[in-house]
């Protein structure tokens, strides 16, 4: 039960922070109560002190006074004195030559015997040892016609030690209940600041994957709460987007599957509808691998984006010449350039050595090049070029082409994005090659940017630390 009780205390903060609270409260208060209870005694303590030397002083004189009016005689000026100490404590006493010569209380012989004994030596200080123990005195020797007189002046400490009582019982009385209001009021205080938590949990228990477009909304948070939404809220939006482009993903990367694999289904319906001649089966079959390989194309592009997404493409760095990986890819294009009536021109400059993945940067000047040839119209160029500054190279690859529009500037790196879509797939484009080329490039710390004016050509430059 205790454990119980216990195992849910640690793991429920308000009542962490409660008990905290009290034991803090409890902690000062008890301290506090110390320090005033100490002060209070002492203080108690000195007065009574005060009183004892001011009566012992009024002893005196009254004494002084009698003697002189009853001319030296010592035992009736000591019984005046004392008779004529209206306001005394406890006792009142003068005595000489081994007894009393007058007292406001009668002594007990212990007392007697204590005050003798004090008498001849330290007699404060012998005082509690021998039996006035818990009595405060103060005493005062007087020298009468040389005969020693020792007046008395005696306080039990009954009345500090009640007057503490009192003071004890309030404290212990009001130390639980302190503790109680306490306990209620940093009940309270914690619950009402741990509220706003309570209601973002209740709100984020009803996010799903289909309504991450909802954001957690307490009103005016606390400064301390507020980072705490904001920093959800951000996740929420960082999430929503990641959804949204995954579920467009998938949504285009059926839809890009869906045409080559009609085209396959179709030409083979059409085949084996009926008997056909050996050329037709030949043409069908023509359509068939041509459609299968864009598809491959096309399965291959997606795989590598969903790997590269899933952080799984491990780059394969090592050291090769950056230029003679242009003039490779110039020349692989040429033919098809050639097809086309463009003209490549390639600069690939000195040696460059460089350090990345040779296989995905080929890839990149190669996505890059084939859109300059496909965009770009017959009797046009194509120019390819690699230039470094100290610690960045440069390869820029420009056509003469056709040009990218200006709202779609923005998108042309965006998955499955086709500025002119007819004309991009009718060239066998699935709109992925762009968004290969940013990912490579930025999976070696680079970048790729546009230039392009359109109808007039466009120009992509890729920079790459070294
Ligand atoms: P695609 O496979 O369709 O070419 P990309 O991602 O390579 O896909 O390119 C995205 C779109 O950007 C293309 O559909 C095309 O509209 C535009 N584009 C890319 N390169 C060029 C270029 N050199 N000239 C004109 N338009 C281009």
């Amino acid at each position: 039960m205790f454990r119980t009780t216990m195992r849910k205390m640690s793991g429920s903060l308000r009542l962490r922070l409660t008990a905290l609270y009290l034991a803090c409260v409890a902690l000062l208060f008890v301290g506090f109560s110390l320090f005033l209870y100490g002060l209070l005694s002492k203080t108690l303590v000195a007065r009574l002190d005060e009183t004892l030397a001011a009566e012992l002083n009024t002893l005196t004189s009254l004494f002084q006074d009698e003697l002189d009016e009853m001319k030296g005689d010592v035992p009736v000026a000591a019984h005046e004195a004392v008779t004529n100490m209206r306001l005394h404590a406890g006792l009142v006493a003068i005595f000489s030559g081994g007894r009393t010569l007058a007292s406001t209380t009668p002594l007990t012989p212990a007392e007697f015997d204590a005050v003798m004994a004090g008498d001849s030596a330290d007699f404060l200080g012998a005082l509690p040892r021998v039996g006035l123990h818990g009595t405060h005195v103060a005493g005062h020797r007087l020298a009468v016609n040389g005969r020693p007189c020792l007046l008395l002046a005696a306080e039990s400490l009954d009345s500090v030690a009640d007057a503490l009582a009192v003071v004890r019982r309030a404290l212990f009385i009001s130390l639980p209940l302190i503790l109680a209001l306490a306990g209620v009021g940093g009940y309270v205080l914690s619950t009402r600041s741990l509220a706003p938590l309570a209601s973002m949990a209740a709100q984020a228990k009803t996010i799903t994957g289909h309504n991450l477009e909802t954001r957690l909304d307490i009103g005016e948070p606390a400064e301390e709460l507020a980072a705490l939404v904001v920093a959800f809220n951000e996740l929420l939006s960082r999430l929503d987007q990641s959804f949204e482009s995954m579920r467009r993903f998938v949504a285009d990367a059926s839809h890009e599957l869906r045409t080559p694999i009609s085209v396959i289904r179709g030409e083979a319906d059409v085949a084996l509808s009926k008997d056909r001649s050996p050329a037709e089966y030949k043409q069908s079959l023509a359509i068939v691998l041509d459609e299968s390989r864009r598809l491959s194309r096309l399965v291959d592009d997606l795989l590598n984006l969903a790997r590269a997404d899933a952080g799984h493409v491990k780059l394969q760095v090592r050291d090769f010449y950056l230029n003679d990986l242009l003039a490779d890819c110039c020349r692989t294009v040429q033919a098809l350039a050639g097809a086309r009536n463009l003209t490549v021109e390639c600069r690939p400059g000195a040696d460059l050595q460089f350090r990345g993945d040779e296989e995905l940067l080929r890839r990149l000047v190669m996505n890059l090049l084939d859109n300059a040839i496909r965009y770009t119209p017959p009797g046009g160029s194509v120019e390819a070029a690699l230039e470094s500054d100290g610690d960045r190279v440069r390869i820029r690859v420009a056509d003469t082409g056709i040009g990218i529009p200006d709202e779609a500037a923005p998108h042309i790196f965006e998955r499955f994005y086709r500025a002119d879509k007819a004309r991009s797939r009718q060239d066998g484009g699935f709109g992925l090659g762009l968004a290969i080329v940013k990912w490579i490039a930025e999976s070696h710390d680079g970048a790729v940017e546009l230039s392009s004016r359109n109808g007039a050509g466009s120009a992509f430059t890729v920079t790459l630390p070294r």
